[in-house]
């Protein structure tokens, strides 16, 4: 699956690579403390990326009642070679997944929405009505429910990138993970069209917050960092997360180096310097990890 945007779906618990894998992250999984979260999210059927990703917060988020809902499927239409999401054709599109989503928020109590998709590059609008349904479900029940919502690129459409940043959404989001010169990790992908999506969000509605989010320890520098950082805020993307990329299996793409927490909270403290709003930076943050705080801190 090529999940460009999914720093969740990529970063699994199980690291199966070459590399020893550091103290600061072997983080415990209590499975105990998921279960009432998994049984409201399997009645109502409706996927997450929490699960599907195997995200090593799984425990922390769901006993929080915190999920991000993956809508479209289960099947990505890419194949990026840290993904460890199923990649194929998928089949259509259920009506009834914008109310089902709806449900679940209502079910788990949510204050804050993330929702997120497979890539759907067999769908002509890339998957953006369904992405605008849902936050009509959402708002329709509740008004005061903020949404975020984490998307493909939507093959770099106009029109649907300017559906999706006036649908009501209070975030848009569209990772970059990685910096340019190691963008073949990401097939299908190109560096400045997906800066050029989160500037079209933007310029589609320019109240929108955007967001994105690096996937560190693939071999990227800090001044290429530092680089891609600044692209960020020249397309006025003011929100980022960075996390450790964690390698999903041998066939997936190497862990170059484990970058130690100090050096995240330099990373953090260095982007809040350059002009970043909100910035989650440790080995563990995930895209949509703690995403609420933006608004809580407000
Ligand atoms: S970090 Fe995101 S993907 Fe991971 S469990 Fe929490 S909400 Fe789910």
């Amino acid at each position: 699956m090529h999940i460009i945007f999914q720093l969740d779906l990529i970063l699994t618990i199980q690291q199966t690579t070459k590399k020893r894998k550091p103290e600061w992250l072997l983080k415990k999984v209590f499975f105990a403390q998921q279960k009432d979260v998994e049984i409201a999210l399997k009645d109502i059927g409706i996927h997450t990326v929490c699960q599907e990703a195997k995200c090593p917060n799984m425990s922390e988020c769901f006993s929080k009642k915190l999920a991000t809902f993956m809508i479209l499927g289960s099947t990505c239409t890419r194949a990026c070679s840290y993904c460890n999401v199923d990649t194929g054709m998928p089949s259509g599109i259920d009506e009834k997944e914008p109310q089902k989503v709806a449900d679940a928020v209502v079910s788990l109590g949510l204050k804050h929405v993330v929702i997120t998709s497979v890539t759907r590059d067999d769908l002509k609008d890339g998957g953006a009505q369904q992405f605008v349904k849902c936050v009509k479900a959402i708002k329709d029940m509740d008004e005061s429910i903020t949404v975020e919502l984490l998307i493909p690129d939507l093959q770099y459409d106009e029109k649907a990138l300017s559906d999706v940043a006036n649908c009501g959404a209070e975030v848009v989001g569209h990772n970059m993970e990685t910096v340019p010169r190691l963008y073949s990790v990401r097939k299908g992908a190109n560096y400045k069209k997906s800066l050029g999506v989160l500037k079209s969000l933007k310029k589609a509605n320019p109240k929108l917050k955007t967001k994105s989010a690096f996937m560190l320890g693939l071999g990227e520098n800090e001044d290429e960092l530092k680089t891609s950082l600044q692209d960020l805020l020249d397309v006025e993307c003011t929100l980022l997360t960075m996390g450790q990329y964690l390698a999903p299996s041998k066939a997936h793409a190497e862990v170059v180096e484990y970058i130690n927490p100090k050096k995240f909270e330099e990373y953090g403290e260095l982007a809040l310097e350059m002009g970043f709003e909100f910035v989650k930076s440790s080995p563990y943050t995930r895209s949509s990890y703690m995403a609420h705080e933006y608004f809580d801190e407000k």
